[in-house]
């Protein structure tokens, strides 16, 4: 018989927190045992109580840890993961290179997933969008999240650029000579790719890029209308993640 896999959440309280513990209490094969955040500590989450220490996934003899936080909380409690031999699933974003080479060092005995976007349209966004790469000389990324995100440009844009940045080197130079509002150009992502990052009541997560080459442009959007959309893709990643050693990146793999 396949073992229950135990699972905790950090950020527990969260947007993407809570509705990572209703998705995991829902999934077979998965047991919601443990549950943190720095607010609602005390209160409960489908029986579990949401305590504020990272303790508690001890305690509660966690498996796996999913993370949807910020990359402040998680610089801490990664490492933290790694040392009690847990595995952990991360959603939060804004890390940078550096961050992601120190996750890879400390993720020996236990393995790591950091996704900048689990949900499968995004997925293919990217992919669609590092295919086309090549084959223009301009791209821009327009990413749009609702009013309460922290960081910026978001993770699944700089993941999206990194991609189309490494899969051509041979990009149009900026013809902009004088930027009359700074920053109305956007921010200078990998090989220059401009992204532009919207911050709006009303909207969850989506994205555009947007490709051009002589007389056609090609624009591949994706958006996330409900956070349910990345609870398959986070239930996916619980399962797979004893097997995949070490870091991984995104949830192309387990595709
Ligand atoms: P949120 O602000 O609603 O939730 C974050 C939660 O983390 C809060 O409840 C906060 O109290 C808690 N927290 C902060 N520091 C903590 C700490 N030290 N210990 C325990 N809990 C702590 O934010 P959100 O909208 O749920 O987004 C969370 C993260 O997920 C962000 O980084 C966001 O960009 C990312 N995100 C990723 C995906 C993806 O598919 N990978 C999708 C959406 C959002």
């Amino acid at each position: 018989m396949t073992r229950v896999i135990r699972v905790g959440v950090v950020g527990a309280a969260g947007r993407m927190g809570s509705t990572v513990c209703d998705a995991v209490a829902e999934a077979d094969g998965l047991e919601l045992v443990a549950a943190v955040d720095v607010v609602s500590a005390g209160g409960a989450t489908h029986g579990v109580t949401i305590a504020s220490d990272l303790k508690a996934l001890a305690d509660a003899k966690c498996d796996v840890v999913v993370d949807f936080t910020v990359a402040d909380a998680a610089r801490t409690t990664l490492p933290w993961l790694a040392l009690h031999g847990m595995h952990a699933v991360v959603g939060t974003t804004g890390f940078s290179a550096d961050d992601i080479d120190s996750f890879r060092r400390a993720f020996t005995g236990s393995n790591c997933l950091v996704a900048a976007n689990f949900a499968i349209g995004a997925v293919l966004m990217m992919r669609f969008a590092e295919q086309a790469a090549p084959w223009f000389e301009t791209a821009e990324i327009i990413e749009f999240h609702h009013n309460a995100k922290a960081d910026a440009p978001s993770g699944t844009a700089l993941a999206t650029a990194r991609r189309m940045a490494a899969a051509s080197s041979d990009w149009a130079p900026d013809p902009t000579t004088h930027e009359v509002v700074p920053g109305a150009r956007g921010g200078e992502g990998p090989a220059g790719i401009r992204i532009h990052g919207v911050r709006m009541v009303g909207m969850t997560a989506s994205q555009e890029v947007v490709l051009g080459t002589a007389g056609q442009t090609l624009v591949i959007r994706h958006d996330s209308n409900d956070r349910v959309s990345f609870m398959p893709g986070v239930v996916l990643a619980c399962r797979k993640i004893g097997s995949l050693p070490g870091l991984t990146l995104g949830i192309d793999s387990l595709l």
